[in-house]
């Protein structure tokens, strides 16, 4: 265990040619203090979470210092924004100070968002703002405690500096995200669209060297990494369907290369079941509305895919791209056999849980409150209406509790042991916008305390804790009015 100035840094991003990135330095925060430290995530770079100190976190993540090793730099990427290429793009309000690699050999990206204006800043100030920097927080360790791939972060500190935000003044933070992975789709996408073609080349390579090595002696190692990403951001889209979460701006400057949920916005977990919900204010045509995501990541995929195509014969990548539909379909069918507690699996599954999706639809269920009650089914009267309370018309649950109550009688675990295993993959806790909501507010204020609060909840989610009981509650009226934009 090390402290934070003897992280080893070795950076091979900034190895790669000049015109990847521009190399910059964060502009330091006024008068910064630590909010936040994840002690968890300092665990996985080697650090001793105990001897770290506050104050050098806030001096190194508010952007007044450099860690001895660290190359800051803005990556240049473009990508699709609503549906419309934007060749401008590239960190203009964040900066990869550098790569950490940990006794195991693990590669981290230690990157600074809110790090301050860069040649891509366009009409932007290079901030972000509290508000952002505490539900990005949130949710990736929300999202870290579901079990869904994650970028996380290693701190959050809070400066005195303030900026205009939707006509309003307001504070300025700088999270430390945390993550193998700093590509985006974008960054395939500014080569491919800028005709440089030999850069597409290096970076190809570079990403499979070190994300994808054990396609490196593969006769077509892009076809195969390719064909792990499709199948990474199927999955990954899945369990956003099977949670319930609204990514809300899914450009394809915002995918991940390794399959990862990544630069949150405006997002949402569904407090009732709409299909249709819009959870960015700005989106009005609701083109990344919850149900829209699993066709928006296939979409996503074509541009890749476009990018790859001086790299990858067209008919292989349109092989592997009409793919998607069935992994994704497999992969959702795997989430939710998972929460309803079916080991095996068995034809009439799809059915029972598409007849589930409906009557969620129907009538508005919360659905990460009815899985978690229905881990306590046992086909008891209370265990029923403990399920059916939670419906607009409670007697509309019959048809479907019976046709599961069938369905379980082919399992081979016993009621206990599924028991147990449901509510390991069905959250108490999750993470709501009225919750987030409460933990800036007070934040604004001064009290950091919810948000630490919440940290501890959303990390294990499954476990119960009596003192937090009214976050397993129905949430409060004012929760359906909480307005988000982009700058959310
Ligand atoms: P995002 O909406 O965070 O995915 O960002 C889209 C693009 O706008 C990226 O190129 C960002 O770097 C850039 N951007 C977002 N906010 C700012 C800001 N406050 N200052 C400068 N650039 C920004
Ligand atoms: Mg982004």
């Amino acid at each position: 265990m090390i402290q934070l100035e003897s992280l080893t840094f070795d950076n091979s991003y900034s190895q790669l040619p000049d015109h990847f990135f521009q190399r910059i330095n964060p502009t330091p925060l006024a008068n910064p203090f630590l909010i936040g430290f994840n002690p968890d995530v300092a665990g996985v770079l080697g650090l001793d979470p105990c001897k770290v100190d506050p104050k050098a976190l806030a001096h190194y993540f508010g952007g007044a210092g450099q860690l001895p090793g660290a190359e800051p730099l803005a990556m240049k990427y473009t990508g699709h924004q609503f549906g419309v290429y934007n060749p401008d793009l590239g960190d203009g309000r964040g900066v990869l100070l550098g790569e950490v690699v940990n006794s195991q050999g693990e590669r981290w990206d230690l990157h600074l968002k809110g790090a301050g204006k860069t040649a891509f800043s366009r009409f932007g100030d290079g901030r972000a703002v509290l508000r952002s920097s505490i539900r990005e927080y949130l949710v990736s360790e929300a999202m870290h405690g579901l079990g869904i791939p994650t970028t996380r972060a290693l701190s959050l500190v809070g400066s005195e500096e303030m900026v205009m935000r939707d006509g309003m003044m307001e504070p300025c933070a700088a999270l430390l995200r945390v993550s193998q992975c700093h590509i985006r789709f974008g960054h395939f996408e500014y080569f491919y669209y800028s005709r440089q073609h030999e850069s597409l080349k290096q970076l190809a390579d570079y990403c499979v060297a070190r994300y994808f090595p054990q396609y490196e002696r593969e006769e077509q190692p892009y076809l195969a990494m390719f064909e792990e990403v499709v199948n990474r951001s199927a999955n990954l889209v899945a369990h956003w369907q099977g949670y319930g979460f609204v990514h809300a701006v899914l450009n394809t400057d915002n995918m991940s290369l390794i399959g990862e949920s990544f630069d949150y916005g405006p997002y949402s977990f569904l407090d009732r079941y709409k299909p249709n919900l819009i959870s960015n204010h700005n989106d009005h045509q609701g083109r990344y509305a919850f149900s829209q995501q699993p066709a928006i990541i296939h979409w996503n995929l074509s541009c890749l895919a476009q990018a790859l195509l001086p790299l990858i014969e067209k008919e292989s990548l349109i092989k592997v791209l009409d793919q998607y539909p069935e992994i994704y379909t497999g992969a959702e069918l795997m989430v939710f056999r998972k929460r309803l507690g079916l080991q095996i699996q068995r034809e009439e599954d799809s059915l029972l849980i598409s007849t589930l999706l409906s009557l969620f639809t129907q009538q508005e269920v919360d659905m990460n409150r009815f899985f978690r009650a229905l881990a306590s089914f046992d086909g008891s009267e209370s265990s029923i209406s403990g399920l059916a309370e939670l419906l607009l018309y409670p007697e509309q649950l019959k048809p479907w509790i019976d046709q599961y109550a069938e369905r379980l009688t082919y399992e081979v675990a016993s009621a206990p042991i599924r028991r147990a295993q449901m509510l390991a993959v069905n959250p108490a806790y999750i993470l709501r916008n009225y919750m987030a909501e409460e933990a800036i507010r007070d934040a604004t204020d001064g009290d950091f305390s919810t948000v630490h609060d919440l940290l501890m909840l959303l990390r294990k989610p499954m476990e119960l804790r009596p003192d937090f009981a009214r976050y397993t509650e129905e949430p409060p009226e004012w929760a359906g009015g909480i307005c988000l934009t982009c700058s959310s």
